[in-house]
């Protein structure tokens, strides 16, 4: 029988990653990379970073060169959505009736963004996950708008921080009672929100955002739980995000909150999941994971081509040390592992009032987590803790 090749589902950072990887490793046979976007794979850390800024055109996001996918013999299918997949007959359809069977199947389908209810067409209303996301919010801040941000995680602070940065008065407003302090703790999430401040953005805290209010077109406002009405110009939605797998629906494979993998990221046979969609069971800690962010992506992707061409009851259990970066202001902030449950932080060098420091998070006695401000080499020191899971009795004690 001819081989029928590799298909990936999702043009984005797991999944070119998953056609580069079996290309590097020496697969020759047919590779065929699915988007529902119109464009060429691009990186997302920019859109709310550097492409919002205006410091990068739309041509810096791409991920490689239409010329580098012929180089690599990658057949792109650019803005045609996946619709179905048939497990037991290895058949992937697509939304233009087209039907293609595989070998494996990679689904890196990513995530969307959650949005608020009743905001579909009201316009000045946005979220920032596309790059066609990010063009629309560049071209709103050129006008300067009072910006009201919903959410206070990674794209409602890096958002904040641009947005003030052109000179718009931006409210940030969170159900949170310290941004950020999901990802980072409260004591440094409280020292990004006092940055925040001394760039005049204002904090709305504990506030919860019931609905958008607008003129019958355009937004006009929010309108907060406890009925007072913030005014705005624009709005941006940035209160996470929701896994990309209705369209596996029928497919037979157990999905929910993501694609549920085993712990070498197969979800069924000759099916693997990859990137923000993917959910897998942790072997170290035991907790079932699934990452949203751009190094993850990578991995994943690579780790999937690698167990791809390991071959049947060979693939090998995807493990990393998680890493996440957020640009805010002066501030580059980088975390190792896993912050979520700590019990445990300590500053380990520099300290929070000068916004450069590096901390260590412990859960159950252990190290989990490393989190730097402006301090790359130091963090980079502390990475061997958390891959090791250092007793947390034995770490440094800042000088
Ligand atoms: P996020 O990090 O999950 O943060 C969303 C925040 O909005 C949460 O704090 C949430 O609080 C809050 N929220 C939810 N509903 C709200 C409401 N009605 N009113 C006020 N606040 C509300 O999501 P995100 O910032 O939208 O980012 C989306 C994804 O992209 C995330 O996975 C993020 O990690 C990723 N991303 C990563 C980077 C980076 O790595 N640098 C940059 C941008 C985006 P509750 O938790 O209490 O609901």
């Amino acid at each position: 029988m001819t081989s029928r090749g590799v298909v990936v589902i999702g043009a984005s950072a797991a999944g070119v990653a998953a056609v580069e990887g079996l290309r590097r490793l020496g697969y020759g046979d047919r590779i065929v990379l699915v988007g529902d976007e119109p464009h060429l794979p691009y990186d997302r850390p920019p859109l709310s970073k550097q492409l919002l800024s205006g410091e990068w055109d739309r041509d810096k996001v791409q991920l490689r060169t239409a010329a580098a996918y012929e180089e690599l013999g990658v057949e792109l299918r650019l803005g045609t959505a996946a619709g179905s997949l048939d497990v037991a007959g290895h058949r992937v359809g697509l939304a233009d009736g087209t039907v293609l069977g595989y070998d494996h199947v990679v689904v890196a389908t990513g995530v969307r963004a959650r949005t608020l209810p009743g905001t579909e067409g009201i316009e000045g209303v946005h979220v920032l996950r596309t790059l066609d996301d990010a063009l629309a919010l560049t071209a709103e801040l050129a006008a300067r708008p009072r910006l009201v941000i919903v959410g206070g995680g990674f794209i409602g602070a890096e958002a904040a921080a641009v947005a003030s940065g052109l000179g718009c008065a931006v409210v940030m407003v969170t159900d949170q009672r310290v941004p950020l302090a999901d990802a980072v703790g409260a004591d440094i999430g409280g020292m990004l929100t006092e940055a925040h401040r001394g760039h005049d953005v204002r904090m709305e805290t504990e506030a919860l955002v019931e609905a958008v209010v607008s003129d019958g077109s355009r937004a006009t406002g929010v309108k907060l739980a406890d009925g007072r009405i913030l005014r705005a110009d624009a709005v941006l939605i940035g209160i996470g995000a929701r896994p990309n797998v209705e369209w596996l629906k029928g497919s037979g494979l157990a999905v929910g909150n993501g694609v549920l993998c085993d712990a070498t990221l197969c979800a069924a046979p000759d099916v693997w999941a990859a990137g923000d969609v993917a959910s897998w069971p942790d072997l170290v800690t035991g907790d079932r994971l699934r990452i949203e962010h751009r190094t993850n992506a990578s991995e994943q992707g690579l780790a999937v081509a690698r167990n791809i061409l390991a071959g049947p009851g060979e693939a090998s259990a995807f493990t990393s040390v998680p890493y996440v970066w957020s640009d805010q202001y002066d501030m580059k902030i980088q975390i190792y592992g896993r912050t979520r449950g700590a019990d445990a932080v300590r500053i380990v060098d520099g300290d929070l009032a000068s916004r450069e420091f590096t901390a260590l998070f412990g859960r159950d006695g252990r190290v989990t987590a490393a989190v730097g401000v402006n301090m790359a080499r130091s963090l980079r020191a502390l990475r061997p803790l958390v891959a090791d899971r250092t007793d947390w009795a034995t770490v440094p004690v800042a000088a």
